[in-house]
């Protein structure tokens, strides 16, 4: 490829709306457009780079014995029906209707579509096991789509489905993607991790998360220190403290005017966070919980985990108490709100760890005042308990190894282990061995392939630009020649370096625009090139090009046999 013949357009300034490096460098580096919110045209450039990625994704599912087909953007309303997830989705489906009214999603992903597959064509318990799977656009009206492709609303997923006469099967081909995805990432020059995560919207039993390390990343990462327990914080488990010491202090009002939060009150207290409690004030949802109110009690150094909480039982569809409710089932404002002197009964949930504690300080539904000493079956009944916050650093690890550290990571691939939920819902049934019509189990596996590119940005840059891992970078090397016009023997040389290359395999551009060096060498540098090679005239008399890897301080003269060496070893 010539860059005289492609279109490059990079640009001087840092954009000032991107809050992420990896946005940054894509617009920078003129691999992405934004068409509107969300929504990102993908230049020659940044096309490159997501073929890369997506050519590394088709030969390792390929590998494994998955089968690559292809499934409409578009899916009726009805399909959906099937397995309740028009309703569970909710505003998340971007929806569309036909010209005859008839009601449509753009795919977010597509169990339903690839059960409805697979009833069509698979009959036997004989036909099993396979997996099924797709590279294609993904659609999801996000609510806060940012940082340009790595949450957008149309992005591009790899997803696999398998299906399997048993649970055996299932078991075996969850741990072949899951090698599989470590391959992937690994080949991509990614630190990832993988951890244990909630099933969520998806359902089934077991699941992981493939999460590439950053500070930006929008997920938090809990690891043992000993051992290789790892799990997103939406689901690791807060273990329970020890034994509740025995009440020592008396019950008592606190003045606090103006003290709303625990850091404020404890301070004016002058005792450790650790000892306040926080109340937040929900309202179980209208469905199976009733409209009930709920406190949930963490402390005041913990914080609410929203994903365990909405597992209590009626609690799945809970949200925050509006000011019109806690007034009316506690009779204070927020800021003051606590077990003690409710109006009305409330459903009381303590963290394991309040649940724990002694002598403790709570709001006492009274403005300006908190109430300390408080202690449970003295003061208050002994409240319901479970593990309701996140984990924080430090915590002992729940597999009972050594203590938790935190991480942020991006997550860029998910296994599930489905079961049945689908083929079920679906009524989609093989014949078994004995002739009998059963549900399939299922598997579900994807890989977030466009913010893949985002996040290896994330990983690898340098104040200069993007520094790709080999496997993604656009070109592996590129040839810039200095002076082209004014020197046919320096353009001519670099015309068949640049062509010896790409016969052998290499990746390689000729920059052959006639930029001045200091202009060209930062556009290769921006879009992160891992080898730069430079022909001029001088190097030519010399008999060398000079050499710079992406990652190197200095450039190098070489003779020809040794630049090849160089290049060859990545
Ligand atoms: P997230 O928690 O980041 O919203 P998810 O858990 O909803 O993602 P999955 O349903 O597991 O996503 O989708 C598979 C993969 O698709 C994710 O691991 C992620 O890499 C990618 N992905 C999901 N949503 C987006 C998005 N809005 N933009 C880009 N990639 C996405
Ligand atoms: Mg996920």
């Amino acid at each position: 490829m010539r860059l005289s013949q492609f279109h490059l357009r990079t640009e001087k300034e840092t954009p000032a709306d991107a809050e992420i490096v990896s946005h940054k460098l894509m617009l920078k580096a003129g691999m992405i457009r934004k068409l509107a919110a969300g929504l990102y045209t993908w230049s020659p450039l940044g096309l490159r780079v997501l073929r890369k990625v997506e050519a590394v994704v088709r030969e390792e599912m390929n590998r494994a014995g998955a089968i690559e087909m292809a499934m409409p953007s578009i899916q009726p309303k009805e399909l959906w029906e099937e397995t309740g997830r028009w309703a569970k989705f909710g505003p998340q489906l971007l929806k569309i209707r036909d010209r005859k009214e008839q009601e449509y999603c753009f795919t977010p992903t597509a169990e339903e579509a690839v059960t409805d597959f697979f009833r069509q064509e698979i009959a036997s318990y004989k036909q099993l096991p396979v997996n099924f799977y797709q590279i294609t656009s993904k659609f999801r009206d996000e609510i806060r789509p940012r940082f340009g492709v790595m949450r957008a609303r149309e992005f591009i997923m790899k997803d696999a489905y398998s299906f399997h006469a048993d649970d055996e099967s299932l078991h075996a081909q969850y741990r072949t993607m899951y090698d599989t995805y470590t391959r992937i990432f690994t080949r991509l020059g990614l630190k990832f991790r993988a951890v244990a995560a909630d099933t969520g919207a998806i359902g089934g039993s077991a699941s992981h998360e493939f999460h590439v390390l950053a500070d930006s990343g929008e997920d938090a990462l809990a690891f043992s220190e000993t051992s290789d327990y790892a799990a997103n914080v939406e689901l690791a488990e807060a273990v329970s403290p020890g034994a509740r010491p025995a009440a020592a202090e008396t019950l008592r009002d606190i003045e606090t005017p103006t003290q709303k939060t625990c850091e404020e009150v404890a301070a004016l207290m002058g005792i450790a966070l650790a000892r306040t409690v926080k109340s937040v004030a929900i309202m179980a949802g209208d469905g199976d919980g009733g409209g009930q109110f709920v406190l949930a009690l963490v402390r005041g150094d913990h914080s609410v985990n929203e994903i365990k909480l909405a597992k209590l039982p009626g609690l799945a569809d809970y949200r925050l108490a509006t000011e019109a409710e806690i007034l009316e089932y506690l009779g204070s404002e927020p800021g003051f709100l606590g077990p003690l002197h409710a109006k009305k009964p409330v459903r009381v949930v303590a963290d394991r760890s309040v649940s724990a504690l002694a002598d403790f300080v709570v709001g006492a539904n009274k403005p300006g005042f908190h109430i300390a000493g408080v202690n449970w079956g003295r003061d208050l009944p002994e409240p319901e308990t479970a593990d309701i916050r996140n984990v924080v650093e430090g915590d002992p690890s729940p597999d009972g190894s050594g203590a938790l550290r935190m991480a942020r990571g991006i997550e860029v691939g998910h296994v599930f282990a489905l079961g049945r939920k689908y083929s079920e819902a679906m009524k989609c049934t093989v014949l078994d061995a004995s002739g009998k019509a059963v549900n399939p189990a299922m598997g579900c596996y994807g890989i977030g392939v466009s913010r893949i590119v985002a996040a290896a940005i994330e990983q690898n840059h340098d104040d200069a630009g993007i520094r790709w891992p080999q496997a993604m970078a656009p070109w592996q090397v590129a040839v810039c020649v200095i002076n082209p016009k004014n020197d046919p023997a320096v353009a001519e040389a670099a015309e068949t370096l640049h062509a010896e290359l790409n016969a052998a395999g290499i990746d390689t551009v000729l920059d052959d625009r006639g930029l001045r060096p200091g202009a060209m060498f930062a556009d290769i540098e921006l879009i992160g090139i891992p080898h730069r090679v430079v022909v001029s005239g001088r190097g030519l008399e010399a008999g060398t090009f000079e050499y710079r890897a992406r990652s190197a301080a200095e450039a190098e003269n070489l003779d020809r046999a040794a630049l090849l060496a160089r290049i060859a070893n990545g």
